[in-house]
């Protein structure tokens, strides 16, 4: 059977059984990369020799006997916002062109612990400011399904490494849905953990109440397998939760009896395609037919949503990217007059328009006179949102949407018009501003093709669950281990 696209789960056992080797692995995914990603354009750097050197080192040890971690010899491709000690980490901006951080991000450290192989660093909006992967400053990803079209964002290089066979395993990170609407996009699994799961140290912020970092796989089990290394608690993210981490690879496999699957009656909008909400539809009987109760639930503040969302992620952003002056970091400009025009050319150059624009919207939203009618007020409604899904979740394990709205956008689509981007957000940044859980899983195709993902969310530390509800699925459809033909 071959390497590229078989599960994580498979390859595991594959190097277990010693049918092959850690160096062959590896390498079939980097000769992969190199045949396809001239057109996908997933990886930003390409990790070649460290990657093979862990591989070897891995092979080395489980020869002879010794123990060896979690995802032993598993590539696993880094969203180019987590920081890796001595390798290029650039957030996809010009201002961070040629950052080498001096530390692991702690994700990054927990793989190493697990002995996986870090394949690449992959592309991404600029700062993970956006839904396409087109902000980035150094190219545009292509979605594996169709490359005139985008494979969403901000994960997208990460989502579309997955989707294109060039590694079984990914990390991304998740503001506003930048994990789950790629991964819906590409027909990947991608997991948003818990607010506090996993620890962000080492994640470039962008708006740290929302930020978590997740996996991409292309099987449940793979998430789980990466969602169980990656979390735990950590000292050095004050928001990073000490309780344990359950086994999640373990009970993924464990079907859930008397299953209740919410759906929110304010989600079937005007605007929501209809291929995409008849797919909703046909995985609610999916789980229907598995024994599970459907509930139709109310979250009021719903159409809220993304006026909130783009006021308190742009004002965190606004703060978290005032370092990046030339001086503490980044880049620096070669010509100035003096030393604000130093700063203030240093950032005009450094960053690109769409990270421009957030940071002037957050920066609007909390200056003096407006701080209580902009930001003050989104915190309030922020709250109004979390209380909606407390009560929703009293009655239901997990709620069932769409990732998004639309199928994956045109390349250049929303160049003209980023509130019609902002928009697509409506089903994903929910979570982000209540803290919760949320995956998505393959759940179909449009009659053009293109990939439309279910997304399952659940209250908060109830990843378990949630993982089990979106194994029944998996197991229950035919969506796993399709491959887009490149
Ligand atoms: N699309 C959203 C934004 O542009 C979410 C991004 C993210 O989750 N990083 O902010």
């Amino acid at each position: 059977m071959s390497i590229i696209g078989a599960t994580t789960g498979e390859l595991l056992s594959r190097l277990e059984r010693g049918e092959l080797t850690s160096v062959e692995l590896t390498t079939a995914y980097l000769d992969r990369i190199a045949q396809q990603d001239d057109r996908v354009s997933a990886f930003l750097t390409v990790n070649t020799a460290e990657a093979l050197q862990q591989a070897a080192d891995v092979d080395r040890r489980r020869q002879a006997k010794q123990p060896v971690g979690l995802l032993a010899g598993i590539p696993v491709a880094i969203k180019d916002v987590l920081c890796t000690k001595g390798l290029k980490t650039t957030c996809a901006s010009r201002m961070l062109a040629n950052f080498i951080p001096p530390y692991d991000a702690h994700v990054i450290t927990q793989l190493r612990n697990a002995d996986a192989v870090l394949i690449g660093k992959t592309n991404m909006d600029e700062f993970a400011m956006g839904s396409t992967t087109e902000t980035s400053a150094f190219k545009i990803t292509r979605n594996p399904w169709d490359l005139d079209r985008t494979p969403g964002g901000s994960s997208g290089g990460s989502a579309a490494a997955v989707a294109a066979g060039m590694s079984p395993l990914a990390l991304g990170t998740d503001t506003g849905g930048s994990i789950r609407q790629p991964a819906g996009f590409c027909s990947v699994v991608g997991m948003k953990p818990t607010y506090g799961r996993v620890s962000r140290f080492g994640m470039v912020a962008y708006g740290s109440s929302l930020d978590q970092i997740g996996p991409f796989a292309n099987d449940v089990n793979g998430a789980a397998l990466l969602a169980q290394v990656i979390a735990g608690h950590d000292g050095r993210d004050s928001t990073s939760v000490n309780a344990p981490v359950p086994a999640y690879s373990q009970t993924v496999n464990q079907p859930l009896a008397g299953l209740r699957v919410g759906i929110a009656k304010e989600h079937f909008v005007e605007g929501l395609n209809p291929e995409v909400e008849q797919t909703l539809r046909t995985a609610l009987q999916v789980y229907k037919s598995l024994g599970a109760e459907i509930k139709e639930v109310s979250l009021p503040h719903t159409s809220y949503g993304v006026a909130v969302y783009y006021l308190i992620a742009p004002s965190e952003a606004s703060s978290n990217l005032a370092r990046y002056d030339g001086v503490h970091y980044g880049h620096r400009a070669e010509q100035f007059s003096n030393m604000i025009d130093m700063y203030a050319t240093s950032r005009g150059e450094g960053f690109g328009s769409e990270v421009k624009r957030r940071i002037m919207l957050g920066t609007y939203a909390l200056s003096a006179g407006y701080y209580d009618a902009y930001y003050l007020k989104a915190l309030k409604v922020r709250r109004l949102i979390r209380q909606d899904y407390d009560k929703a979740f009293e009655q239901i394990d997990v709620l069932a949407s769409p990732a998004s709205p639309n199928p994956p956008s045109k390349v250049g689509e929303y160049s003209a018009n980023p509130l019609a981007m902002y928009l697509e957000d409506i089903y994903t940044i929910g979570a982000n501003l209540a803290g919760l859980p949320g995956i998505s899983v393959p759940a179909g195709f449009t009659e053009a093709g293109l990939p439309v993902g279910l997304q399952l969310l659940a209250a908060p530390f109830e990843e378990e669950k949630l993982l089990r509800a979106a194994r029944m699925y998996e197991l229950a459809t035919k969506w796993q281990g399709q491959r887009a033909a490149l």
